[in-house]
C-alpha cells in the first residue's frame, strides 16, 4: 500500500469510493470525475503503477474483472458500447499511479471520438518501418 495513493485508501475502506466489485486481489469502483454515466475504474488491490509492474497471475484478474463488468456497467448505464483503456504511464495521461482500467459507457451520437485520437500525430511510416517495428516487438517479449 501507498500512503498518498487514493487508490490504496479506497481498497483499505479508508477513503470513500462506490465500489461495484470487490475481491481479495482487484477492486472496481466508480470514478468521482466521470466522463459518462457508469465510468468505472477496476484496480488491483496490490499498488502496482504500470501494466508492466504488474504480476502476471493479477493481469489475468484485472482483465477477467473488465470482461465480467463491462457488460455490467454497459447495462447500467444504458450504454451502447464502452471504451475499455487504459493510460499506461504519464506519457499517456496516467495521473493516478496505481494502475487502473476505465470501463466508459459510450452512447450513439454522445459527441465523443474513438480512442484513435488520443495518441498525438500520426506517423509517416513505411512497409520496411512496420517490418522493423514488429521484429522488435517480438525480439522485446
Ligand atoms: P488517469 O488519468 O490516471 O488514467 O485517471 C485517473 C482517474 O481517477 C480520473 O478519471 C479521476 O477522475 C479518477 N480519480 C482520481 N481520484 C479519485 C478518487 O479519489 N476517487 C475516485 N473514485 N476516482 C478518482
Ligand atoms: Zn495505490
Amino acid at each position: 500500500m501507498s500512503n498518498d495513493c487514493p487508490f490504496c485508501g479506497i481498497v483499505a475502506g479508508e477513503i470513500p469510493g462506490r465500489i461495484v466489485h470487490e475481491t481479495d486481489d482487484v477492486t472496481a469502483f466508480l470514478d468521482a470525475n466521470p466522463l459518462a454515466p457508469g465510468h468505472t475504474l477496476v484496480v488491483p488491490n496490490d499498488h502496482h503503477e504500470r501494466l508492466d509492474d504488474l504480476p502476471e497471475k493479477l493481469a489475468r484478474e484485472v482483465f477477467a474483472v473488465l470482461h465480467q463488468l463491462t457488460p455490467a456497467v454497459e447495462a447500467a448505464a444504458d450504454a451502447d458500447g464502452s471504451n475499455v483503456a487504459f493510460n499506461n504511464g504519464s506519457a499517456a495521461g496516467q495521473e493516478v499511479p496505481h494502475l487502473h482500467g476505465h470501463i466508459i459507457p459510450r452512447f450513439d451520437d454522445d459527441g465523443g471520438a474513438p480512442i484513435h485520437v488520443v495518441a498525438g500525430d500520426r506517423p509517416e511510416l513505411t512497409e520496411d518501418d512496420l517490418d522493423v517495428i514488429a521484429e522488435d516487438i517480438r525480439n522485446a517479449r
